[in-house]
């Protein structure tokens, strides 16, 4: 509360940070930057030694059967939605509340993103809207960890069971988080990680698809490859020249240089992670003192990563928009952000009618009050200070 009568940045005052704080960022050190340099004198730049090691410390660190690695999120997404075998004009279940490539993914594939609501509280996707929504053409759910919480993983799977549905787990925002005791990435079907550098590990870019089905595994394998049933090093081995290409398949592949800066980030990882959940908690404690701002509910049994940190602005104890209140903390040096535009607001998904602007209230409402709050590993006690002096500098501005 020391900067009470402070002037706001905005308004010509003096901001609680000169040098303005991200909201997210990666950690890199000396030993990612000596991994990747061996594996550049190495004979392997790409399809090399590297991949399965990845992938096969990736699966043990997710409790997953097997693990393939892509060259982004997105990618890995693409791969999982092709692995259902989606057949012309089926239907699948999403959240608007996400990043656009959960939804595009199905796209791809020529499928339908149906969208159900999410839970006011937690913005996770509502099992019951899922119900709803399920019709003939269903084949898929696709659900998201959003910020980093598990959704409520065994109704979905159970409504999934019931309905005869492939359940896809958007699992860009929950490296290390657990559910019900067990780690995400080998609870669903098919479970998607993203290696973008705001996520908890980064390959610069890269992704993973984590499955406990061997034949879909050999799938997602042949997808990022061309749809060709060996690859280079494997055929090299061999001494053969011969492969076929059995399906229509990309180059998605990850290389052996970001596969080993991966290895070296995943050894960082638990570390990570408590160090997300302690600013999380640090957060948690200084909005006991700020009532017009929310944090998400964090449901029991589980283990959250905390991607992100979420707050819902509670309007009616404020005399400012969340657009005003977001400038406010940006000028004060504060990376704050707003995850996500629902997905069906995108002009793209507008046009095409997939949710008229209306049908989705608990998203649209949630949307108006959202802002995330600086949250990574290498952010220090006082940068952590920063933000909630900031906090309360802009809300005593724009309190009742
Ligand atoms: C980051 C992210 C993606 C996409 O991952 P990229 O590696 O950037 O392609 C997809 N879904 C969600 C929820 C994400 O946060």
């Amino acid at each position: 509360m020391l900067t009470r009568t402070a002037k706001l940045a905005i308004k010509g005052g003096t901001p609680v940070r000169s040098v303005p704080l991200p909201y997210a960022r990666q950690s890199i050190d000396d030993e990612d930057v000596s991994a990747l340099v061996e594996v550049l004198r190495s004979d392997w730049l790409t399809t090399g030694p590297k991949i399965e090691e990845f992938e096969t410390a990736f699966a043990a660190t997710t409790g997953a059967t097997y693990a393939v690695s892509f060259s982004s999120g997105t990618a890995a997404l693409h791969g999982a939605a092709a692995a259902v075998g989606f057949r012309p004009g089926e239907e699948a279940i999403t959240t608007p509340i996400t990043f656009c490539a959960t939804a595009n993914c199905l796209l791809y594939c020529g499928a339908r993103p149906v969208f159900a609501d999410v839970e006011f509280d937690t913005l996770l996707i509502n099992p019951k809207e899922i119900e709803h929504k399920i019709t003939s053409q269903t084949r898929a759910l696709v659900v998201v960890d959003y910020a980093g919480q598990p959704v409520a993983l065994r109704e979905i799977l159970e409504i999934a069971e019931k309905h005869g549905l492939t359940v896809i787990e958007d699992a860009c925002h929950a490296l290390g988080a657990k559910a019900h005791g067990r780690p995400v990435g080998g609870l669903s079907t098919l479970t998607a990680f993203s290696f973008h550098p705001v996520k908890h590990i980064t390959t610069g870019e890269g992704g993973m698809v984590t499955t406990n089905d061997r034949g879909l595994a050999e799938k997602l394998r042949r997808f990022r490859n061309h749809g060709i049933n060996s690859d280079h090093r494997q055929r090299e081995t061999r001494g053969s020249w011969f492969y076929e290409m059995v399906d229509l398949g990309y180059n998605y592949r990850l290389t052996d240089l970001q596969s080993a800066l991966g290895l070296s980030q995943l050894r960082r990882l638990d570390g990570w992670l408590a160090r997300r959940r302690e600013i999380a908690h640090r957060y948690d404690l200084a909005l006991q003192d700020l009532p017009a701002l929310r944090p998400l509910a964090v449901r029991s049994d589980l283990e959250h990563a905390y991607h992100l940190y979420v707050v819902q602005l509670e309007n009616n104890q404020l005399t400012a928009s969340r657009s005003e209140i977001f400038s406010a903390l940006r000028a004060e040096g504060i990376g704050v952000n707003v995850h996500y535009i629902p997905v069906h607001y995108h002009p793209f998904y507008r046009e095409r009618n997939f949710a008229p602007v209306g049908s989705l209230p608990r998203s649209e409402a949630a949307y108006e009050r959202i802002l995330s709050l600086p949250l990574f590993p290498g952010m220090s006690d006082k940068d952590m200070e920063d933000v909630v002096e900031a906090l309360h500098k802009v809300l005593s501005e724009f309190s009742r």
